[in-house]
Parts: structure tokens; sequence; C-alpha cells
């Protein structure tokens, strides 16, 4: 069953094409990588499947709901329901604290709930952090955090943007041994990377070139499948 199903998707800048007649389905479940050289377009498809941008073509379906016909009102109640972003900037509120940057992700979609924010915190080693600005955390700190606030309202789907782009190797290790547990829970992964280490846990690599999937990997081993 696809959780995503894109078909035909060309997002036009102009006559720029940052996606160019893309079609894509991603099984429920399934862990995602998309690669490709800076300006291939990966951001613009994230941004699409993120609920943040629309295609100026084509059809994109989230468990079966039409994401190109919603406007920007139905699109925030996708995004606060069923998605989990995490970028490479991380996007912390600088005055609240870690917990309360969590606990902000909760409200937009129930009721906050501390023991709850305390407890991905925990998930992610950040629970004596807690009472912690952002400015006073490191940048693998934060964006633990961040991970934090992506899953505390359990969504069908992360959408991760680079999102060990800044960290140090102990960080990358805690954050891709994260997103194995999410995998193992059957989240639905889509993470853009540079690193070949961490496209490379991926089920299936999609890379990108010029806006159009020039071919698809499957496994570590690297067999294409197109
Ligand atoms: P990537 O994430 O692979 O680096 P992007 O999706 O950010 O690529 O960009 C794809 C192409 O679309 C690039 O040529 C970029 O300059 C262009 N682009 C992206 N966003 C905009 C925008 N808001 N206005 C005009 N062009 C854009
Ligand atoms: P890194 O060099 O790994 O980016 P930092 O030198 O920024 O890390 O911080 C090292 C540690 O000190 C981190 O655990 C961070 O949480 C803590 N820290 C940094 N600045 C402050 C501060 N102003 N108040 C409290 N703790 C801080």
């Amino acid at each position: 069953e696809s959780i995503y199903s894109i078909q035909n998707v060309s997002r036009r800048y102009g006559s720029l094409a940052a996606l160019d007649d893309v079609s894509l389905d991603i099984r429920r479940g399934e862990w995602i990588s998309i690669v490709g050289p800076s300006g291939s377009g990966k951001s613009t498809l994230m941004n699409i499947m993120g609920c943040m941008d629309s295609p100026t073509e084509g059809t994109v379906l989230l468990e079966g709901d039409r994401l190109d016909k919603m406007g920007e009102p139905e699109l925030a109640n996708v995004r606060r329901n069923k998605i989990g972003l995490v970028f490479q900037q991380f996007h912390l509120v600088q005055h609240l604290n870690a917990v309360e940057n969590v606990e902000l992700a909760q409200y937009y979609h129930s009721m906050p709930d501390s023991q709850e924010a305390l407890d991905a915190l925990e998930r992610v080693g950040m629970k004596d952090r807690a009472t912690h600005l952002p400015r006073e955390l490191s940048g693998g700190e934060q964006q633990r955090v961040c991970v934090a606030r992506a899953l505390i309202n359990h969504p069908d789907v992360i959408l991760a943007d680079e999102p060990t782009g800044n960290l140090d190797e102990v960080n990358e290790r805690i954050v891709i041994d994260f997103f194995h547990q999410l995998h193992d829970g059957g989240t639905t992964l889509i993470v853009v990377t540079h690193d070949a280490e961490v496209a490379a846990q991926g089920e299936r690599q999609i890379i990108l070139e010029h806006g159009r999937i020039a071919r698809e990997v499957i496994g570590v081993d690297g067999t294409p499948t197109k």
C-alpha cells in the first residue's frame, strides 16, 4: 500500500522546472533516501511532500488525500497531524527551552503533556538538557531536540532534510540509530542527504538530477532498479 503516490509532478518557477514530471510511489513503512547534486530538486520534492509547497502540475496523494488540491489551512492540518519535519537549520524557538519547544509541537496538535515531551527527549538522550535554551545547546544537541519535536505527535511519516548535515560522528550515530528505531516501529522515513553512509541506510535511494528521477537504487549493495 502506498503512503505517497506522486504522479507526473512538476514545480515550475517561470521557465525553470525545479521538478520536471516526477512520478514516485512510497510504501507505508518504507525508508527512502533522496540524493542528487545541489539544485537537482531535492528540497522542492520534500517541501511538496511536507505540505509546505504545491506542485504546478501533477497529483500528489498522501494516504489517499489529494495534497495538490489543498489550500494552506488544509495543508497545515495535514502537516500537524501526519508529518514530522526535521531540518538542517533547526528552527527551534529561541526563547523556549528544549522541553517547551517539544511541547509547542504538541500544542498545535493536541494538549501539551510535559511527561510525554520529557520521554521524547529521553529517547534522544536529551532529558537532562530539558530546561536549556537552544543557545545553551551544541548543534548536535539542538538537532536531537528537533528529532524529539518531530516525533512527539506520532507522525505517519518523518521528512528529514539533511538531518545529519551539521552533526559530528557521535550525534550522527545517535540520529541514525534513532531513525532505525522509528523504522522498526513502522514509521515511513524520507531522508534527503549528501552523506553516502546515511543514504545507504535507506531501503531505496532515489537519485534526482535536473528535477528528474535519474535512477533508483535498492539496498546497500547498490542494485539499480531503474
Ligand atoms: P536541491 O534541494 O536539490 O539543492 P532545490 O529543490 O532547492 O534543489 O532547487 C531546485 C531548483 O529550483 C534550483 O535550480 C533552484 O534554484 C530552484 N528554486 C528552488 N526554489 C526556488 C524559488 N523559490 N524560486 C525560484 N527558483 C527556485
Ligand atoms: P559543541 O562544541 O559540541 O558544539 P558547545 O561547546 O557549544 O558544544 O557546548 C558544549 C556543552 O556545553 C553542550 O553540552 C552544551 O549543552 C553546553 N553549553 C554550551 N553553552 C551553554 C550555556 N550557555 N549554558 C549551559 N550549557 C551550555
